[in-house]
């Protein structure tokens, strides 16, 4: 391994400056007099706010358009609020307002208005599932161009495809286009953010104040030899007596995608990205190799996003059912589509199964006090 990448290895852990002597312990949430900026020092709303030990977890509504990813992961607590944004959504403002509303909600509260308002970021940390423009279009597009409003400390993003091109569509494959608009984007606006690229068959822990975030890399690369004859078969080997050129580098992308497990106390949820599983009688597709690499122990969830938004992936339902989601009463899969939800949903339903989708707004999830609740937020602006 060359220097060079093991310094963009490096972590800072961004700690929160301490405030917390400013006010008394007074309840649930609470928001700090704000401190005097000193010099060039950054100031953050993060440590603004705090309160006792919680998870709170936002799954983006969507709307229009039809199906897109974007998570707010916050961690709260006496060092302050810890954000993590999985993914950012497609294109279409709502992700950058929510992160703005939530920027001024803390500020606020806190009683920073005016010029004083505007030195303050929020700081955040990224995770890229995969990289479809569904997921990172927001981030490039607008969020990390933000650095006026937004301060991002790391990234975290799954390892790169080794596709062969010139055979497929290529504009299909998001690693050649939508990765490097992200890395465009990141190292033209947010300099300071510290990128870990993870491995093939790499489990990660990413350092939080509290609880537990976990990510799993794909342990294989679906684009390559073996495996990518296995995606053209399983994929269009029965169905179809041509491939579309552009099929094999999106689910190259989709199997390749990276999935994320947070918890806290008793509780736990899983993102898994858009990863594949298509014929519910297979063992060897993208989310079966994923399960079977690092255990069912490791994975399984109270709360699953559903793979690939939930879109006509039936298949998905039984390793779900059968491998995946916990035994507690609060179990539930979340579909992040508005339309093309239907298959997945009746085959949730036939095994009783709930879920839920993201038509009628925001699902805010709470875990505090080891119990754990959630709310439908219908065009509200607070995800506090
Ligand atoms: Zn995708």
């Amino acid at each position: 391994m060359k220097k060079a990448e093991l310094t963009r290895r490096e972590f800072i852990k961004t700690a929160g400056k301490g405030l917390s002597l400013l006010a008394l312990f007074s309840g649930v949430i609470r928001f700090d007099a704000p401190a005097r900026a000193q010099g060039n020092e950054e100031l953050f709303v993060n440590d603004l706010i705090r309160g006792e030990d919680q998870l709170k977890i936002t799954f983006l509504e969507v709307r229009d358009p039809e199906k897109s990813d974007a998570f707010f992961i916050m961690y709260l607590s006496e060092k302050g609020l810890d954000i993590i944004l999985h993914d950012g959504g497609m294109d279409d403002h709502k992700t950058y307002e929510a992160l703005l509303d939530l920027r001024s909600e803390i500020l606020e509260k806190a009683g920073v208005t005016g010029d004083e308002a505007k030195k303050y970021k929020l700081r955040l940390r990224s995770v890229i599932s995969h990289f479809h423009g569904d997921h990172t279009y927001a981030l490039d597009g607008q969020i990390l161009r933000m650095k006026q409003y937004f301060h991002f400390t790391e990234a975290y993003l799954p390892p790169i495809t080794s596709l062969v091109t010139g055979v497929y569509d290529d504009d299909s494959n998001g690693d050649r286009w939508e990765r490097v608009r992200y890395m465009n984007a990141i190292e033209t606006f947010q300099p300071q953010a510290k990128i870990r690229l993870l491995e093939y068959g790499e489990s990660l822990v990413i350092p939080t104040d509290i609880g537990e975030v976990r990510l799993f890399a794909p342990p294989v690369d679906w684009g390559e030899n073996d495996e990518r004859l296995k995606m053209f078969e399983v994929f269009y080997g029965y169905k179809r007596a041509y491939v579309r050129p552009e099929a094999i580098p999106i689910c190259v992308i989709n199997g390749n995608s990276m999935c994320m497990r947070v918890s806290l106390s008793d509780y736990s949820f899983l993102f898994t990205g858009d990863i594949e599983k298509r014929i519910a009688n297979r063992s060897d597709e993208p989310l079966d190799v994923m399960i079977a690499h690092y255990g069912e122990d490791a994975l399984r969830s109270d709360i699953i996003k559903y793979p690939h938004h939930g879109q006509q992936r039936n298949a998905a339902a039984k390793v779900i059912q059968y491998q995946l989601i916990s035994d507690k009463p609060e179990a539930m899969c979340i579909l992040t589509a508005s339309d093309g939800w239907e298959q997945a949903g009746y085959e949730l339903t036939k095994r009783n199964m709930p879920w839920m989708d993201l038509r009628q707004g925001s699902i805010l999830y709470t875990v505090k006090d080891n119990k754990i609740s959630h709310e439908v937020v219908k065009d509200a602006k607070s995800f506090l």
